[in-house]
């Protein structure tokens, strides 16, 4: 099988390609850390390059007997702090870059909440909805089966991401035991709480977004009970996302997924809405609402913002039409740094993703903590503990941007590589 394997521990900028991807994003935000933090070149070079990537063929036996070969990666950014931390990405537009930067941003996630992972992400091109489920369990133990030599709980430990879930989790650490002989609980979270999951851990991302959301209306002075909000994506975070701030009092007027957008003007009954997206797959076509564009839902005139869907969603292009007054990533790189740069200057509140939603990557810290020691937290402990870490971090990224009076993405970003640095220096070079 052709396994490609790019080890990539003197990996160079490549050329770019003329438009600009979720990496070079990425590099960008680490560049100006490193300004910040006056890093040396060399520093540089070794924070923005990847310890390892993977490319793996995944062939495929559709149900029809017919065999198609996907392609599939795993890239482990580094692993100064401990091992590498990132979650599986079943998508169509999938690539190289893509995971490179996904894994980076991983990286710093974990050191800003402190949690003792280095950062890693896969992925596989493949768009799951037009695979049936025994076709998916296929993609994912071959795609494991091939990258089983780096990943376990010492060396990588996947999660769910688009396109994946805890059934996904679930195969992966089977397919995973059965090549050990024994059952590995702890190589990847966002399992099933039969096979060693941890309570709350469905919840957990979106719970951080809104227990950061909540700290940010608190932040510009907005009572929960008089907030607004739109949310873009309906899937494992963006449904969990609009449940919450609905419990929270938060009027969620506009919601959009893959199928279609949404706006309601007295706030969309969110239960209803899950109830119809259960039943057709999609929030088009939901009757207590009018059916908008999608664009309209990060045009709306609303309080918050949660993109919860994919990166780059808000760039050079549409920057200008947002008139929310916080946006809280909680997808991983929603907004592009030119983006970014005209939110500041018109004094929109972002709040990183590496912050905002860094809570699914703090409960998988709980789940493999309990997993290695097969000793179970309840969902009050988990979720009592989460808070508390996303409320310290948002303490933390807060005060340090106010004291040089920066964005929270680069306070968040320095913060995050100092740390990573540290661990490096300790560690020293090898040999
Ligand atoms: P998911 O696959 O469960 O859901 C994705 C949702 O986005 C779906 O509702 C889909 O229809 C929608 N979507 C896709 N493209 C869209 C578009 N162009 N416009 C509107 N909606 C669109 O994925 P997820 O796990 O909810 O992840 C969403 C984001 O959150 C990703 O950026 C992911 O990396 C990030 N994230 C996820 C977790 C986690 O624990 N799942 C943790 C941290 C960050």
């Amino acid at each position: 099988m052709s396994n490609e394997v790019l080890m990539s521990i003197n990996h160079t900028t490549r050329d770019l390609p003329s438009h600009r991807t979720a990496l070079d994003d990425a590099r960008e935000q680490l560049a100006e850390a490193v300004d910040v933090l006056c890093l040396s070149p060399a520093v540089h070079e070794m924070l923005a390059a990847s310890r390892r990537e993977v490319r793996v063929s995944i062939p495929l036996r559709r149900d029809d007997g017919s065999v198609e070969v996907l392609h599939g990666y795993r890239v482990q950014h580094n692993n100064s702090r401990g091992p590498c931390k990132g979650g599986l990405r079943f998508d169509g537009n999938v690539d190289l870059d893509e995971i490179r930067a996904l894994a980076m941003w991983m990286t710093w996630k974990c050191a800003l909440l402190d949690v003792p992972y280095g950062g890693a992400k896969g992925g596989v091109r493949v768009d799951p909805r037009q695979y049936s489920k025994a076709e998916l369990e296929r993609i994912t133990r071959r795609y494991t089966s091939e990258i089983a030599p780096l990943i376990g709980p010492n060396h990588d430990i996947p999660a769910p991401d688009v396109g994946t879930d805890e059934q996904t989790m679930a195969w992966m650490m089977d397919t995973y035991s059965v090549g050990r002989g024994h059952t590995v609980l702890g190589v990847v979270t966002g399992k099933p709480t039969s096979v060693g999951g941890s309570q709350g851990r469905q919840q957990s991302t979106s719970r951080g977004v809104v227990t950061i959301a909540m700290e940010s209306l608190h932040h510009i002075g907005i009572e929960p009970s008089r907030a607004t909000a739109a949310v873009q994506g309906f899937g494992k975070v963006g449904r969990i996302v609009a449940r919450l701030l609905h419990e929270q009092g938060v009027r969620v007027l506009a919601v959009s997924d893959i199928s279609g957008a949404i706006r309601q003007e007295d706030g969309i009954d969110i239960e209803k809405l899950e109830r119809h997206v259960d039943a057709t797959g999609g929030v088009d076509g939901f009757d207590g609402a009018h059916r908008v564009d999608g664009a309209d839902v990060l045009a709306a005139d609303v309080d918050l913002l949660v993109p919860a869907a994919v990166e780059g969603v808000i760039h050079a292009a549409n920057v200008r039409s947002v008139r929310a007054k916080v946006i809280v990533e909680g997808a991983n790189g929603p907004v592009t740094a030119d983006a970014d740069r005209v939110l500041a200057a018109s004094g929109v509140l972002v709040v990183p993703d590496i912050l905002a939603n860094a809570g699914g990557v703090v409960v998988s810290y709980f789940e493999w903590v309990q997993a290695n020691q097969s000793y179970w937290w309840s969902e009050a402990e988990v979720n009592d503990k989460l808070v508390a870490r996303m409320s310290q971090a948002w303490r933390v990224v807060t005060a340090y941007a106010k004291e040089r009076g920066i964005s929270l993405r680069l306070a968040a970003t320095c913060l995050a590589v100092e740390r990573v640095y540290e661990a490096h220096t300790a560690r020293g070079l090898y040999p």
